[in-house]
């Protein structure tokens, strides 16, 4: 496959912008980048893309979404998000009550809703139906790790540690052999709603069997208060006491609320941390990561799921660099804060290390995942610098191709491998069925729906 464009973003060691270039690809893997004359100079192939109008850039990696909570769009007023935590009043106890139809309607239209964004890669936070989840990302193409939900408390003790270890050993025993597309991962739901059995059970599984790790830390005062009670350490720092810096790689999701200390262990450690910025400010608040020195930090991106916006990271650049320039200059009177560069390596998952691949760079050796944004438009023109053009200017609606594992996923705006058409009407159908159960929810919460 050749994919030829007006600019070719590289996001190589020296972020290469070719004008006017074209990416070769064989067998999943990049063979060539360069200028188009000198491509179509050197080789032929047996399916070509013609983007004349297209910037071509690495996919992105959300790494922090829940696939299984899509069907709360709209759901959570803001008056919900008055009565703190709205993970364990809300978001955990639709998940217990969704049901395996449910489960797979909401898998499917995250899956299209992140294909049709230039998401090419995920990292699910914990599905409570990650065999189903795992199944429609095989159907899909789209490179997905998936997790089960992991944790015994909710609001209480729920659940048996034994029993919830064995769902996450069956899970990897039945869909964890290599595949071009799935991976399974481990994951700690939240060091609060994690028993020390359960914790240690995770850990040691993760270790033995060569697991990647996600979890929710930082997330709010409540949880440093909680860790520093009962172990005298911060959330970070009692987890690596436990045994996490082991795990290859690690995914923390948010870390709002990590020191000055915290952050320099996830460095030290090569822990991964994926910042979602517009959830962070809606429930947590502003994050250090404007005000830091980011350099070593492998650091991406998320979403943190359907439940709160369109899963679109384009969008979440943006927040992401007007957040950290406000907290910059007003903080330091440093007028620096993120850069569109740093901000499109993040959004790749730090150029696939946040995720241990060889993904988030357009270089021979590196996997085939790519998308095409159109620039032809009144409302992204002209182009003085393609990269302040796709971070400033484009969101996930100027996607037209994606490409997984060299794979043409979506063309021209339409997932192939998935009926959009037929997850919509669903959807629609059973919008009223979705909304009595949330409402039976919403009953039990001391506020209106
Ligand atoms: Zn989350």
């Amino acid at each position: 496959m050749i994919v030829y464009g007006r600019y070719i973003a590289t996001l190589d060691q020296v972020n290469r912008v070719i004008s006017r270039g074209a990416v070769v690809v064989r067998d999943g893997i990049i063979i060539d980048v360069g200028e188009e004359e000198d491509i179509r100079g050197r080789y032929e192939a047996e399916e070509v893309i013609e983007r004349r109008d297209h910037v071509v850039i690495p996919g992105f990696v959300d790494c922090h979404t829940h696939t299984q909570q899509y069907l709360l769009r709209s759901a959570i007023n803001d008056e919900m998000l008055q009565l703190p935590p709205v993970w364990t009043k809300v978001l955990v106890p639709f998940e217990r009550i969704m049901g395996e139809d449910l489960a797979r309607l909401s898998s499917r239209a995250s899956i299209i809703n992140m294909l049709k964004n230039g998401i090419t890669y995920f990292v699910e936070a914990g599905a409570p139906y990650p065999e189903i989840l795992a199944e429609e990302v095989l159907a899909s193409g789209i490179k997905g790790v998936v997790t089960y939900a992991t944790y015994d408390i909710a609001e209480e003790k729920i659940a048996e540690p034994e029993e919830v270890l064995r769902k996450v050993k069956k899970l990897y025993s039945e869909y964890g052999s290599s595949r071009a597309n799935l991976r399974v991962w481990a994951s700690l739901r939240q060091v609060m709603m994690v028993s020390e059995e359960l914790m240690e059970g995770v850990i040691k599984f993760s270790r033995e069997h060569g697991l990647g790790l996600t979890l929710h830390l930082g997330e709010y005062q409540g949880e440093v208060d909680y860790t520093l009670a009962k172990y005298g350490l911060r959330p970070l720092e009692y987890l690596i006491e436990r045994g996490i810096s082991e795990i290859k790689p690690v995914v923390i999701a948010h870390g709002v609320y990590f020191s000055p200390r915290e952050t320099r262990m996830l460095k030290e450690h090569g822990l991964g941390l994926c910042w979602c910025p517009s959830v962070d400010s809606w429930l947590m608040g502003i994050h250090w990561v404007g005000l830091t020195d980011i350099e070593n930090l492998k650091l991406g991106v998320g979403s943190d799921g359907g439940a709160w916006g369109r899963i679109d990271l384009l969008h979440e650049a943006k927040v992401a660099k007007a957040l950290s320039r406000a907290a910059s200059t007003s903080i330091t009177y440093y007028k620096a804060g993120l850069d569109s560069n740093t901000l499109l390596k993040m959004l790749t998952g730090s150029t696939g290390s946040l995720v241990g691949e060889k993904i988030g760079r357009l270089e021979k050796g590196y996997a085939a995942d790519m998308i095409v944004l159109n620039t032809k438009d009144l409302r992204n023109l002209p182009i003085h610098n393609p990269v302040d053009t796709i971070i400033n200017y484009l969101e996930g609606d100027e996607v037209t191709d994606v490409i997984v594992n060299g794979k043409l996923v979506v063309e021209n705006g339409k997932v192939k491998t998935l009926n959009e058409e037929k997850v919509l009407e669903e959807l629609l159908d059973r919008e009223e069925e979705i909304k009595e159960k949330f409402a039976e929810l919403a009953k039990q919460l001391k506020t209106k729906p």
